[in-house]
């Protein structure tokens, strides 16, 4: 399964906005965005003159680097949304959404979406009774999401389980910290989507 694995910080500061890579980090003054508020390379401070497709592009790429994934497999995503009714755009959103790497990054169980997506490798979860370790695996309504008992001793469960106590997961989803158990209980709506994304730019580079 491949996966990006060069400096995320460069992807932030490619499309000029924070996309949370780095768990923790990114919320102290350490933030590359923060400290250089230019793209990467010799020619990232020049003059920037983005046509319209160039817009479309920047969209799409930074829905594809917030969820981590490539794009084959994100233009898989936007064919599949683009068969469902309704509106494509907000269609993708959902598809991303309901992946286990990004819903366990929801839930404040891990601290990035590359940090839910090794948990969900290394097999810490389980989805209806039995054990998944498929980070693209799509919930459904009603799924029902638990930590492994054998990895809450692990020190760092432990930790994301502490933090997710004090974490408000968005409310499609509802968590009961006590038995570090999740419930889908509604797909997400778009204003529940806290992605700034155009979507519909992306569904115009798509279509062109
Ligand atoms: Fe992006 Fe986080 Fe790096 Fe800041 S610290 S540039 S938000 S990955």
């Amino acid at each position: 399964m491949a996966r990006y694995t060069d400096p995320v910080c460069r992807l932030c500061r490619r499309e000029g906005s924070k996309l949370y890579l780095k768990g923790d980090r990114c919320y102290t003054p350490k933030c590359a965005v923060d400290r250089r508020a230019y793209a990467p390379g010799q020619h990232g401070q020049g003059r920037k003159k983005v046509s319209e497709y160039g817009l479309q592009l920047r969209e799409k790429q930074k829905a594809r680097r917030m969820y981590g994934i490539l794009e084959v497999q994100f233009r898989r995503y936007f064919d599949r949304a683009e068969r469902q009714p309704g509106v494509t755009g907000e269609n993708l959103l959902r598809l991303l959404e309901r992946r286990l790497d990004n819903v366990i990054y929801r839930l404040g169980l891990g601290a990035s979406r590359n940090e839910a997506r090794q948990l969900v490798r290394h097999g810490h979860f389980i989805v209806n009774g039995r054990k998944v370790n498929i980070p693209s695996f799509l919930v459904r309504v009603g799924d029902v999401i638990t930590v492994r008992d054998k990895s809450q001793e692990s020190p760092r469960v432990k930790e994301l389980l502490d933090r997710a106590t004090d974490h408000t997961p968005p409310a499609w989803l509802e968590y009961e910290a006590d038995q570090a158990k999740a419930q889908v209980v509604a797909l997400p709506e778009r204003d529940q989507i806290d992605a700034p994304i155009q979507e519909h730019l992306i569904v115009e580079m798509y279509s062109r």
